[in-house]
């Protein structure tokens, strides 16, 4: 059984439909890229994912069991934005125990689930640290931590690499996908860089104007594009 379905999914702002009958199969444990010029409607795909968002019509399956009406904090889904949003005046580890609090987890669990997820990114001695004396790569690898910490049955990321360097952003890459790899947890990446995707994603989802032009593995994609866009917009093989 997939782990989280989109079925048919449309909406419309302001009289433009910006998604299109959209569907996806994610199996648990895969790591999806959403690949799209920007405009395309990624991030819109994600905030309904996330419940910030309601599609007009369709529906959105987690275990089988439909969520697109439950609000964001029901669902059990973790999203990663594009600007960091950490609390710039709290520390790393009150940034991470921050979202913990709110989901009543005890103190000897959350100080265990802290230690574990800075010693996954990296940052083990960091937890005194304010946000706001970290570089971008390490205030990134925090907000990945943060939403890991909670245990997340779906992460969303939505372009989280983008605001780094050309040279961090490849290390990230791999961190993050060693690290979903470990934990096994069901991740959906927008990203509008085609090699990012090609190199992370063992599946693709290709966006034009809010339609899914073709959903498959790297070398599906590059070796079978359906279309001269899909073709157009993959970089080198994998
Ligand atoms: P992407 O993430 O691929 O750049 P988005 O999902 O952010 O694309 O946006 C898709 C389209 O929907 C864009 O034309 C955008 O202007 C529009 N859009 C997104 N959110 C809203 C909103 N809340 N109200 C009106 N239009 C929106
Ligand atoms: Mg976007």
């Amino acid at each position: 059984m997939s782990h989280l379905i989109l079925e048919n999914i449309s909406k419309t702002f302001r009289g433009t439909e910006v998604l299109t009958d959209v569907k996806l199969q994610v199996g648990i444990g895969e790591f999806i890229c959403l690949l799209g010029p920007s405009g395309s409607g990624k991030s819109t795909i994600l905030r309904l994912i996330g419940g910030f968002e309601q599609p007009d019509v369709g529906y959105i399956l987690l275990d089988g069991e439909q969520i697109q009406d439950q609000p964001p904090n029901k669902r059990n889904i973790g999203f990663v934005f594009q600007d960091y949003a950490l609390f710039p005046h709290m520390t790393v580890e009150e940034n991470i125990a921050f979202g913990l609090k709110c989901k009543k987890i005890d103190k000897q669990q959350m100080q265990e689930r802290i230690r574990f997820v800075l010693n996954l990114v990296g940052l083990t001695g960091l937890e005194k640290r304010y946000a706001k004396q970290l570089s971008g790569g390490q205030q990134q690898r925090v907000t990945i931590a943060r939403v890991v910490a909670l245990h997340p049955s779906v992460l969303l990321l939505d372009e989280p690499l983008s605001n780094l360097d050309a040279k961090l952003r490849r290390q990230i890459r791999l961190e993050l996908r060693a690290l979903q790899k470990k934990l096994g947890t069901t991740t959906i990446m927008v990203t509008h860089d085609q090699e990012e995707a090609m190199t992370m994603g063992d599946r693709i989802a290709v966006l034009q104007n809010g339609v899914i032009q073709q959903f498959g593995t790297p070398l599906e994609l590059y070796n079978h594009p359906v279309n001269l866009f899909v073709a157009g917009f993959l970089g080198d093989p994998p």
